[in-house]
């Protein structure tokens, strides 16, 4: 789950919200994902959400986008993710 330690995180949208809203698999209405798509739209740390999320390989939606899409993505964005964020892999 989410370190909040990390600066990005103290200024994520999400974080007055039930985190819930953002795994629409586990008995969630069916426009749970639209409620979590929104707020993500809105989010200024939308993109390092979505690469922390990728390398990490998180569940649910991160940075607008869900895990079967960042699954497609990971192959061709890992290369240049290592590049900008070694610590994050080296972490990881
Ligand atoms: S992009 Fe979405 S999941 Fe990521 S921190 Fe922002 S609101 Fe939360």
């Amino acid at each position: 789950m989410i370190d909040l330690e990390r600066g990005w995180v103290r200024r994520a949208r999400c974080r007055q919200v039930d985190p819930r809203v953002f795994f629409v698999h586990t008995g969630r209405p069916p426009d749970a994902r639209a409620e979590a798509m929104k707020l993500c739209d809105q989010c200024e740390v939308r993109t390092v959400c979505f690469c922390y999320a990728t390398i990490r390989n998180e569940r649910g939606i991160w940075g607008g986008t869900t895990e079967q899409e960042r699954d497609q993505r990971r192959p061709f964005i890992l290369d240049i993710l290592i590049e900008v964020w070694p610590e994050m892999i080296e972490e990881h």
